[in-house]
């Protein structure tokens, strides 16, 4: 699922809200930070230390490599540190895996491009060789050779005939047997034709998508045979609820349609016995019974290959929500595979965001506050309210699947009979949405869009933060409030297909209306209501402008939170144009939406939310109806070109993903004596050295 901009963390929590089945993996365009001083809640001075603390680290194709910084983790005990060292280790032991599992020469053309930037002798700063250095970047970002996201193969900007004088003036290339002409004719065809194995996934009706995706998981057997075998599989076991192929490759062996089990001994057993080295070290420092056992169940899944002991695994994992550190390693999520069977091998080490939680703890503790003084009409505010709480991780490794590119929401195990019995976890990852956040709000959209420098100036300085406590007081005390009137139904049976454009409307307006409030200075989650101003600005210009970058020309709004931005932008435009609150300026051909009275605004946020939180506890489906139909949806078409074009020229990357953090253990007398994080800032210097230090399986698997 791809979004981007200013919802992304609110799309995390909310799939985790609505809809709880998948890890997000949200690749789209930038986003969050934090910065808190005063009582209560303890400073991240993201916006300052980011000046120093460099977040945007290399762009490239349609890509910018970001770094996150791991706040806290000083802070754990050596226990602690070790045990996210090791869980780390353990992750990108299986980095392997995940190129081979995408496409079976992905680990060749890897190598090969590793040994050409490490020993390549002729000029490599010419123009060519910095075309085949971007495409090697490209590889090393999309863990193989077709696009991360839209999974169609790309090829390189240098011509053949270069790449073959390249491999000529280098050493160490993975020849296996090949003389140096063979391995030329046979690699370059893999690289440079784009119709070889075009697309990783193929998902186009009417076809057998299993022969049609380049992805690892099936060789030699129709899509027919492979749903055949598994509905015989199912068949015989005793225990229906399986995840059944989720880790095996299905081949044809002297005719007959085998699995290929990935476990120590079976294949990809070289890297998944180096997973299991490190996950056995984990064990010995793990925080509790639970996280001890889990962990030993996710040995003996790696042992066995059995699937038993990976949900007992999932299971245990689920339970446990004490210890500090956590872990998601494992074959996990499907999308990679055509028919959603085969998990990618994924693994993403975190610590519970203390800061996060104590500022959300914060919001939630005056949640009756926030309730008894909200504009809605007496009757429909709720005598007992309690937050929602929302749970934020801080990263502090992530591998295979979940890099470079990695989810902002976490919503596990994937199996619906665990989630029905047991529950699962739901969490979004709290350094790396400060990291996107931080991003947005330096990005030069915030100069291109903005009326004022001022205006940019605030927003470069608090917008981070105004993000941030938007989705916070969206979750916490937004979608919280407010009640039904005695006997209306739920808001999905008298709103039907507006009720979750109205929903999200309604947790907006209260986020927006105390964003103003002198309440979050006094409470210490913002420094000074500047903070909650730049929300408004951002707020306005997203919903009346700049969300239209992510909707195709001649489209309306379809999706439930860019449809309640508009509604609510459009509406409070509307109310405010005799005062004048908002102005619409043209300046050059350009658009402008500037704010004159922050106080005439926040009263009709005010307006509109009482009046929502009327039509969701009435029921009232035809006004609900004629608000969503009336600003909601409709697009201004010229407005839409004008933002389209501005954001053509500002030419800032779609996707982004992440160098990871080094940990480093410091070693005295045999024994670990302190863990130390380290930020590299070279992405390429990054790739290079995990190819040297994790590079377990060979280049055929
Ligand atoms: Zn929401």
């Amino acid at each position: 699922m791809v979004s981007s901009e200013i919802d992304m963390k609110e799309l995390a929590i909310e799939a985790a809200r609505l809809a709880p089945v998948v890890l997000l993996t949200v690749v789209g365009v930038s986003i969050a930070a934090v910065f808190v001083f005063q009582p209560e809640v303890a400073a991240r001075p993201l916006a300052d230390d980011n000046e120093e603390f460099k977040v945007v680290v290399d762009r490239f194709a349609d890509i910018q490599i970001l770094r996150y910084r791991v706040p806290g983790f000083d802070e754990l005990s050596l226990e602690q540190k070790k045990l996210a060292y090791y869980l780390a280790e353990a992750g990108l032991a299986g980095r392997d895996i995940f190129y081979d599992q995408k496409y079976r020469h992905n680990l060749l053309v890897r190598k090969t491009l590793e040994a050409i930037l490490k020993s390549y002798k002729g000029d490599r700063t010419s123009e060519e060789f910095q075309k085949l250095v971007v495409y090697a970047k490209r590889v090393f970002f999309s863990n193989g050779i077709h696009h991360h996201y839209s999974s169609i193969k790309f090829v390189p900007d240098c011509t053949r005939d270069f790449f073959v004088k390249v491999l000529e003036q280098s050493e160490g290339l993975p020849l296996e047997g090949k003389s140096f002409a063979e391995f030329a004719r046979f690699i370059t065809p893999i690289i440079f034709d784009p119709d070889l194995d075009k697309k990783a996934v193929d998902l186009s009706p009417n076809t057998d998508n299993v022969k049609a995706s380049a992805g690892n998981f099936y060789e030699g057997v129709t899509e027919d045979e492979v749903i055949k075998y598994y509905e015989e599989l199912e068949k015989r076991s005793s225990n229906k609820r399986l995840s059944f192929g989720l880790n095996s490759k299905v081949v044809k062996q002297d005719g007959r349609v085998v699995e290929r089990v990935w476990k120590k001994g079976g294949m990809y057993g070289p890297a998944i016995e180096k997973i299991v080295y490190w996950l056995q070290k984990a064990v010995d420092v793990a925080e509790n019974e639970t996280q001890k056992a889990h962990l030993q169940e996710l040995i003996k899944f790696y042992e066995t290959g059995d699937l038993e002991h990976f949900d007992r695994h999932s299971v245990l994992w689920v339970k446990e929500t004490e210890a500090r550190i956590d872990v998601v390693n494992g074959f996990i999520e499907v999308y990679q595979d055509p028919l959603a069977k085969k998990g990618a091998f994924e693994s993403v080490v975190s610590m519970r965001d203390m800061e996060a939680t104590r500022r959300i703890a914060a919001i939630s503790k005056y949640a009756q506050w926030f309730e008894d003084q909200s504009p809605i009409l007496p009757e429909h505010k709720k005598k007992n309210v309690t937050g929602i709480s929302a749970k934020v991780i801080t990263v502090i490794s992530e591998a295979g699947d979940s890099a470079p590119a990695t989810p902002i929401g976490i919503n596990l195990p994937n199996p619906d009979w665990i989630r029905a019995e047991h529950g699962s976890k739901s969490v979004t990852l709290g350094n790396i949405i400060d990291a996107y956040n931080y991003v947005r709000s330096q990005s030069p959209a915030t100069e291109e869009f903005s009326a004022t420098p001022e205006i940019a100036a605030r927003i470069k300085e608090h917008g981070a933060l105004a993000s941030t406590l938007h989705v916070d007081m969206h979750e916490v005390i937004g979608h919280a409030s407010g009640k039904l009137e005695d006997g209306v139904a739920p808001p999905d049976q008298t709103l039907k297909n507006y009720a979750s454009t109205l929903e999200e409307a309604r947790a907006d307006l209260v986020a927006l209306y105390f964003a103003l409030d002198p309440k979050l200075v006094e409470i210490g989650v913002m420094p000074s209501i500047e903070v909650g101003k730049a929300e408004y600005d951002q707020y306005i210009t997203a919903g009346l402008m700049t969300q239209l970058y992510r909707v195709e020309p001649g489209h309306d709004l379809e999706e439930a939170h860019m449809r309640n931005r508009q509604l609510v932008s459009a509406w409070v435009y509307e109310k405010g144009r005799s005062d004048n609150v908002i102005e619409r300026i043209s300046r050059n051909g350009k658009t402008y939406f500037q704010i004159n009275d922050y106080d005439k605004l926040r009263d009709l946020f005010g307006q509109l939310l009482r009046e929502i939180q009327r039509i969701k506890s009435k029921g009232d489906y035809e006004a609900g109806m004629k608000l969503v139909e009336t600003y909601g949806v409709k697009v201004d078409q010229e407005l839409l070109k004008e933002v389209h074009q501005r954001y053509a020229d500002l030419n800032i990357a779609p996707y982004q993903g992440f160098i990871q953090p080094r940990l480093i253990p410091v070693i005295e007398g045999g024994q670990i004596k302190d863990v130390k994080i380290e930020y590299p800032e070279d992405f390429l210097a990054q790739m290079l050295e995990f190819g040297e230090k994790y590079s377990f399986l060979p280049t055929r698997n």
